[in-house]
């Protein structure tokens, strides 16, 4: 009989708790300030929160109304950043290619080969220029022939 009183009373206890709707804490009901238009007769937040966090929850309020657009616009603009990236790129690695210059070729040598990118000796990459400048010679000539 003691240890039925004893539950009832904690779960009595228990429902005088109330979670706060800010701090999400679970707190006595002494600590909602009282609030006669609510069902439960208390304000959502406690008496702290409702102190100190008003211009929180303000805040909190216009970040989730603003996200859909913040999101939208930082999509957008990761995507102009990107395609405006792989362009830049691209149009560099044409020039590389057309000039047959030095990254370009230590790219088709570190490729080809079993060196790394700051193992090529700079006579390698000339020799490797002098290739690719013979081959893209003949191929011009025979296409000019055809
Ligand atoms: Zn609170």
């Amino acid at each position: 009989m003691h240890l039925v009183t004893r539950v009832h009373w904690e779960n009595n206890r228990e429902a005088q708790m109330k979670i706060c709707s800010m701090c999400k804490q679970s707190l006595p009901l002494d600590e909602f300030y009282r609030d006669s238009s609510r069902a439960c007769g208390r304000r959502p937040a406690c008496k702290a929160c409702s102190k100190a966090g008003l211009s929180k929850a303000k805040q909190k309020a216009y970040y989730q109304a603003n996200r859909e657009a913040r999101n939208a616009y930082g999509k957008a603009y990761y995507q102009a950043n990107k395609t405006q990236g792989k362009g830049h790129a691209k149009r560099s690695l044409k020039r590389s290619v057309d000039r047959l210059d030095d990254t370009y070729i230590k790219q088709i040598l570190v490729k080809f080969t079993t060196l790394k990118r700051f193992q090529i000796p700079q006579e390698l990459v000339e020799l490797k220029r002098l290739e690719l400048s013979i081959k893209r010679k003949t191929k011009e000539m025979l296409d000019e022939e055809r």
